[in-house]
């Protein structure tokens, strides 16, 4: 089950579609980026020109994928979707770039991973919505230049620091998403319920929301689980209580703060190891054969949110919350 609930966080489970939002307003949380985002929509529609390429960086699961849509469907334009992965030549970014509708949205999931080469041809496309192609080979070849529809790229990525500075300044929109708050994920897990038709009490949305990891992905797919569990656990027709979300989630063994046997691994390893640390990502990843990026996109992020772990230029150290999570007496600090 450890596998099944990390490697879930990046990839989309059948039940996934229906949950997303489909406005701005139907969007619980990222107050900031919500806000600046309408504006910025709104200011695109009354020039009718295409809205300025917009960089989404966060963690997995938090909605980028789902604020790209909306972005396409507030602006009443078309959407496209790739990911930096899947171009693997130049040819297939032009067939997607010379298809585009004016003013659509294209969206490039984890555009840290595209090819240098590709990114090359993105730079004048985003810029001057121009294309230069090769043709041919040899003495033969010659370049031609072939002019695009305006268009908006949004863009997302796991960190930010991944791309290459000139991609990055060519963004006229950066938005960082941010973990959600217990409260904005009981609404999300509220509404959720609401959609499948499960009844739960307020403390079983609250107990889901608490323990998602502050990651909407993650609630919704405990949600799913817990309805399932119930299910079988009662017939009564009841709403379901705390006691059986808690159940639940204990079977899926995720712990009282919404870690999953992953994290608890990730920590165990530098507490039973490496005395607390500090210790390199790489001999973490290398102890938990987990790549590295893995660690650092997917897990890390949270635990150092929550002050279970603390990234510090010779490694990672557990925290004072770390130790204590673990059962375990923090060693006695150094005076000063
Ligand atoms: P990302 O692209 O950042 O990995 P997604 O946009 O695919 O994340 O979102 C993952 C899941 O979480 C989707 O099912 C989506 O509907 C849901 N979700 C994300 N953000 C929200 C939100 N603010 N409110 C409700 N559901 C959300």
């Amino acid at each position: 089950s450890e596998r099944e609930v990390h490697a879930g966080r990046q990839e989309e489970d059948a039940g996934e579609a229906a949950f997303r939002p489909q406005s701005l307003s139907d969007f619980t949380g990222q107050k900031t980026s919500r806000e600046n985002l309408s504006v910025f929509i709104q200011a695109a529609r009354q020039r009718g020109e295409a809205l300025d390429h917009v960089l989404l960086h966060g963690p997995p699961g938090l909605g980028k994928t789902t604020l790209a849509q909306i972005v396409s469907r507030e602006l009443g334009v078309g959407f496209r979707a790739t990911s930096g992965p899947v171009i693997q030549r130049a040819g297939d970014l032009a067939a997607i770039l010379t298809n585009l509708q004016a003013r659509d949205v294209l969206f490039i999931d984890e555009i840290h991973r595209l090819q240098p080469a590709i990114e090359e041809i993105l730079y004048p496309a985003m810029e001057d919505f121009q294309l230069d192609l090769i043709i041919g080979e040899g003495p033969a070849a010659r370049s031609v230049r072939i002019d695009l529809p305006p268009f908006t790229l949004v863009a997302a990525t796991t960190r930010a620091g991944l791309l290459a500075t000139p991609l990055r300044d060519r963004f006229g929109i950066p938005l960082r998403l941010v973990f959600y708050t217990t409260e904005e994920l009981c609404q999300i897990v509220a509404r959720g319920a609401g959609k499948l038709g499960v009844a739960l009490s307020s403390e079983a949305v609250e107990e889901i929301a608490r323990r998602a990891r502050g990651t909407p992905r993650i609630a919704g797919r405990l949600l799913r689980r817990v309805r399932d569990f119930a299910a079988v656990a009662s017939s009564d027709g009841k709403p379901v209580s705390r006691e059986v979300a808690d159940m639940a989630l204990r079977r899926l063994e995720v712990d009282a703060l919404g870690l999953d046997a992953m994290d608890r691994r990730y920590l165990r390893r530098i507490a039973d190891y490496h005395h607390g640390g500090p210790v390199g990502v790489e001999t973490l990843a290398a102890a938990l054969a987990e790549a590295r990026d893995t660690l650092e996109d997917v897990i890390e992020p949270y635990l150092i949110q929550e002050g279970l772990v603390m990234r510090t230029s010779r490694g990672r150290m557990l925290g004072e919350r770390g130790w204590l999570h673990l059962g375990l007496t923090p060693p006695a600090r150094p005076e000063g």
